[in-house]
């Protein structure tokens, strides 16, 4: 456990930001910049250890067009964010010195039967509808783009504006980065409570002005009490797990170029494996992997991808992605003054981490409670239900 050093920062309120996942350091790097002297605590050795680090780092706001379920103001902000990705990658790149894997190559998708052509015109209507670049490709054009998929495609798409990262190596670059620019963070430290005061306890003896949730799904509370131990209900959402499988292949010269969509799920070409992802379990919160959930994935794959048939699997493993009822984030101030949540970015953490971290630090810096989209309020209908919803994945 790292012990509290002081550190001079000049003036700024003091943030203790609980979770070291993308959210919670996209949050530290804003508040950072903005003046503010930032901790960020979380309960594991090392960063990246929730969803974060196992995510497939897409950067897919068109595939939200077409689910559209968490409404306009989600999906403009998927937008906005993925317009702030190259300008975030390039910040944590000069800060942290090394490269954060960004391919802005686009996505194929495909479709290996006719139900799956119906999705994609679907997804392609929903994009043209909100003025999202797509376009329908013929099958030649298809294997032009990606000359390994497979020739009995039933539709394929081209969707140039999206993106993806090594979300495992991004983790960890962006800790690097937190770091270089005075960002302190403290491993191993559990936050399991918070004393409110004339300023925030954490459990070792730091003080705060101000506190940022960014747990991602945890099955364990922060608790917040007075110094008499007397509990404060910060009124803070419940999330639930939507539990995902990836599976990462070896190497091969059959790898897509690009990213490879096939239904809900994808194909990814990192610069060490093939990723591919991945399940949606809503509620399930055993972290082992089912080898037959793997193996549904695999033979899908190989329904688009076919030459990628028996190329040895590296692992696989799983996540826990943290849902909300609606499928947006909760990010705002919770019911105990000087407590804020970055919460509940469920399949999208990834993809809304830029916009995430500067909406947050105009909020608990600025104040400026009205540049929040009611859509992601900790106080909207329904958001402290506990029902969990079945959709599909990212
Ligand atoms: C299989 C899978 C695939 C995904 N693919 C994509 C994708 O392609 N694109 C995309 O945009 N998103 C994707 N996601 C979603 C994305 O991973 C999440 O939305 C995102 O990681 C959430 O980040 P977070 O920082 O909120 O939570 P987390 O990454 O879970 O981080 C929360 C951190 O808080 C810490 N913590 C919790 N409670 C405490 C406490 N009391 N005290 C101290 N520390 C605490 C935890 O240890 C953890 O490190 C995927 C998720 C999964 C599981």
């Amino acid at each position: 456990m790292t012990s509290p050093a002081s550190v001079s920062y000049g003036g700024g309120p003091r943030i203790a930001v609980i979770g070291a996942g993308v959210i919670g350091l996209a949050c530290a790097l804003s508040l950072r910049r903005g003046g503010a002297e930032v901790t960020v605590y979380d309960r594991h050795p090392s960063s990246g250890e929730g969803a974060s680090g196992r995510a497939g780092g897409m950067i897919a706001p068109a595939y939200e067009a077409a689910r559209g379920e968490a409404g306009d103001a989600f999906f403009a902000f998927a937008l906005q964010s993925a317009r702030l990705w190259p300008g975030f990658a390039s910040d944590i790149e000069r800060l942290s010195g090394g490269s954060c894997e960004l391919d802005l190559s686009g996505t194929i998708a495909c479709a290996a039967t006719p139900a799956e052509a119906d999705g994609l015109e679907r997804l392609a209507l929903a994009c043209e509808g909100r003025g999202v670049p797509v376009r329908r490709l013929s099958r030649a054009e298809a294997l032009n783009l990606e000359p390994l998929a497979s020739p009995d495609l039933h539709a394929a798409l081209h969707l140039p504006g999206e993106g993806q990262t090594d979300a495992g190596r991004l983790v960890w670059r962006m800790t690097q980065a937190a770091r270089a620019q005075g960002v302190r963070l403290v491993f191993d430290q559990p936050v399991d409570r918070v004393i409110c005061a004339s300023e925030f306890i954490l459990p070792n003896g730091a003080r705060a002005d101000q506190v940022l949730l960014a747990t991602g799904f945890s099955l364990q509370e922060v608790r917040f009490e007075r110094p008499d131990g007397e509990a404060l209900d910060a009124e803070a959402p419940r999330l639930h797990p939507v539990k995902g499988h990836m599976l990462a292949l070896a190497p091969s010269p059959a790898a897509p170029r690009r990213v490879v969509r096939f239904g809900s799920g994808y194909a990814a070409p990192k610069g060490r494996w093939t990723l591919v992802g991945s399940t949606s379990e809503p509620g399930e919160t055993d972290p082992a992997v089912r080898p037959e959930a793997v193996e549904a994935l695999a033979s899908r794959l190989f329904q688009v991808l076919p030459g990628l048939k028996g190329t040895p699997e590296v692992m696989s493993w799983t996540g826990l992605r943290p849902g909300t009822p609606d499928g947006a984030p909760v990010i705002g101030a919770l019911a105990v003054s000087g407590v804020f949540a970055a919460l509940g970015h469920y399949r999208n953490g990834v993809l809304l981490a830029p916009a995430t971290g500067e909406l947050t630090a105009r909020l608990m810096l600025e104040g400026r409670s009205e540049t929040v989209p009611a859509a992601f309020s900790p106080r909207r209908a329904g958001i402290r239900d506990t029902a969990s919803h079945s959709q599909s994945d990212c």
